[in-house]
């Protein structure tokens, strides 16, 4: 049986829970444990695809297709291991199943209460992960804040699997904030206390306190909330601002959170943490040879967590190449023919989001139609890669009302449509078309240089799909379907040949990107971005200006 690690927050939301909880992982896993991590989050939509990213960020997608929090990209780029449906459980899933189960008669007459179906259910769903002799060790993230009323079932959940389970099967680590009152020149340990002193009152009494803090905790600090939340001072946990999220498991191992969370297991045996490759990718982010600059175009810009895995899929990427990725958001609503240029004129790539709705997509066709232009490399993703088609459908076919029925359902030249299987479907919630699809790819192609094999399988999230109709027409003139759905001959790919480098993607590449496998379309994206810098160093060098003046 696998034993348990509970991370629960205190104090204020966003103190990065999910980045503890996947350090953490990242080390047990470096000292040869096999480690899986689970979000549940407390809300009551059954999954988060139905959430607009305003709300919690990016949808994330698993291989088996359940969308997903965030943080499951977190789990995943950390571990370098996929997630699954069942790492992400909501309130909304726990009471439907438990309704569900009622309808069915399941409950034989009884009154059906949070204490003990929904508790009952919340603790079985926890334990499921550890069954089957997978996993040495499940770490389970509970979403919000201590002391909210929807979390309580979540915490009193974890308040008996502490009590029925062996003492060292069970850890919980609170997460809290340590301000530092800048006037008063002080750390305060006060909203600590009051957070462990909520979570004590809910029954759950925490093993460890990691604090997050803008400064260094003295050795009094340490002691103060050690004395007054009732741990050890060595399970005070120092978690100071880091320049990057991957900094982090190495500051969790220089503080030995892993190694406090082995002796509460009472596992002896692990061995020294093996990261070299984890510190061969931070020296590589650190310390860059070149940079680039990349415009992510997109509607949901003012929310950086709405493109998380893209952006850190660029990290990624980035350091590979040794290369400093500088991402400039620009808002597609506010791309016009008239400032195009000046908006992306400065850039060495150009990304086009993926998205939903008509809100910005004139302004994406028209950063498409720059970046085809001039030369600029390009990389398409979902939404992006169907405005690449529209774009090519208008400005190369001629076609002038190409559009998709997705924003104008009368259009006369459909050349992006709703998909077969999507006609009949009515209900939103996780209808799409989702998850792990296989995607074989032409030989000679800019896709198969980019990924060396002509057999891929990619992560969906969608509903529209290029118009096979008018395919012909469109390889025609240049723009090729390089891979395509070997059952249903869905186009997975466009690229244009003549291009140094444009590429369209139905799927969502930024999803599989980890720190030890830099996804391959990044990489090449971010190596073309490169060589268009350097060409334009070139032109701009008096070396060079004499020449073409000369
Ligand atoms: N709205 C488009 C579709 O459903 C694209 C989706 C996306 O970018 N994820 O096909």
């Amino acid at each position: 049986m696998a034993k348990f690690i509970f991370v629960t927050g205190g104090v204020t939301s966003s103190l990065g829970k999910g980045i503890i909880a996947a350090s953490l992982a990242k080390l047990l896993q470096a000292r040869g444990l096999r480690v899986t991590i689970q979000k549940f989050d407390p809300y009551i939509n059954v999954d988060p695809g139905t959430l607009n990213p305003y709300e919690h960020g990016e949808c994330y997608v698993t291989d088996d297709g359940a969308e997903t929090d965030l943080d499951l990209g977190h789990y995943e780029r950390f571990l370098n291991i996929p997630t699954s449906q069942a790492n992400n459980v909501t309130t909304g899933r726990i009471y439907q199943t438990v309704i569900n189960k009622e309808r069915e008669g399941a409950y034989l007459g009884r009154t059906v209460q949070v204490v003990p179906h929904i508790t009952d259910e919340i603790k079985r769903r926890m334990l499921l992960l550890g069954q089957d002799n997978k996993f040495d060790v499940v770490i389970t993230e509970i979403g919000g804040t201590v002391g909210d009323i929807e979390s309580l079932p979540f915490v009193e959940a974890v308040r008996q699997l502490q009590w029925e389970l062996p003492e060292e099967d069970t850890v919980v680590v609170h997460l809290t904030l340590i301000p530092y009152l800048r006037a008063a020149k002080e750390l305060k340990t006060k909203p600590t206390q009051h957070s462990v002193r909520m979570l004590s009152q809910e029954g759950v009494h925490p093993d460890i306190i990691v604090c997050r803090t803008e400064e260094a905790l003295s050795p009094e600090i340490r002691r103060k909330v050690a004395l007054f939340c009732n741990v050890k001072p060595e399970a005070v946990i120092e978690a100071a601002d880091a320049s990057t999220i991957y900094e982090v498991p190495l500051a969790m191992m220089r503080e030995k959170l892993d190694l406090i969370c082995l002796r509460k297991m009472n596992i002896t045996e692990y061995a020294e943490p093996e990261l070299s490759r984890w510190k061969e990718f931070l020296d590589k982010l650190k310390y860059p040879k070149s940079k680039v600059t990349i415009g992510l175009i997109g509607k949901y810009i003012e929310l950086q967590d709405a493109y998380k895995s893209i952006l850190e899929a660029f990290v990624h990427a980035g350091a590979l190449n040794e290369c400093k990725v500088q991402v400039v958001n620009v808002h597609s609503e506010f791309i016009t023919e008239e400032n195009v240029s000046e908006k992306l004129g400065n850039l060495d790539g150009l990304l086009v989001a993926p998205g939903f709705g008509l809100r910005g997509i004139e302004g994406k066709i028209t950063a498409v139609r720059y970046a085809r232009e001039n030369g600029l490399p390009f990389f398409g993703i979902c939404l992006g890669m169907q405005m690449a088609v529209i774009e090519f459908a208008r400005n190369v076919l001629g076609i002038k009302d190409a559009h998709s029925t997705e924003m104008n359902p009368d259009t006369p030249h459909p050349v992006i449509d709703l998909m077969e299987a999507q006609k009949s479907i009515t209900a939103k919630g996780g209808t799409m078309r989702l998850g792990a699809y296989p995607c074989t790819i032409k030989s000679s192609s800019l896709a198969h240089k980019i990924y060396d094999t002509e057999h891929i399988s990619e992560r969906h999230r969608h509903r529209w799909e290029f118009n096979n109709a008018y395919l012909d027409q469109f390889e025609a003139a240049g723009m090729v379907a390089s891979g395509k759905n070997p059952d249903t001959q869905l186009v997975e790919i466009v690229e244009l040949s003549s291009h140094p480098f444009f590429i369209g993607v139905q799927y969502h590449p930024e999803l599989k990107s980890t720190v030890e496998n830099p996804h391959p379309v990044f990489v090449h994206f971010i190596k073309a971005a490169k060589a268009f810098a350097e060409k334009k160093e070139t032109v701009k060098s008096p070396v060079m200006q004499k020449e073409l003046i000369g």
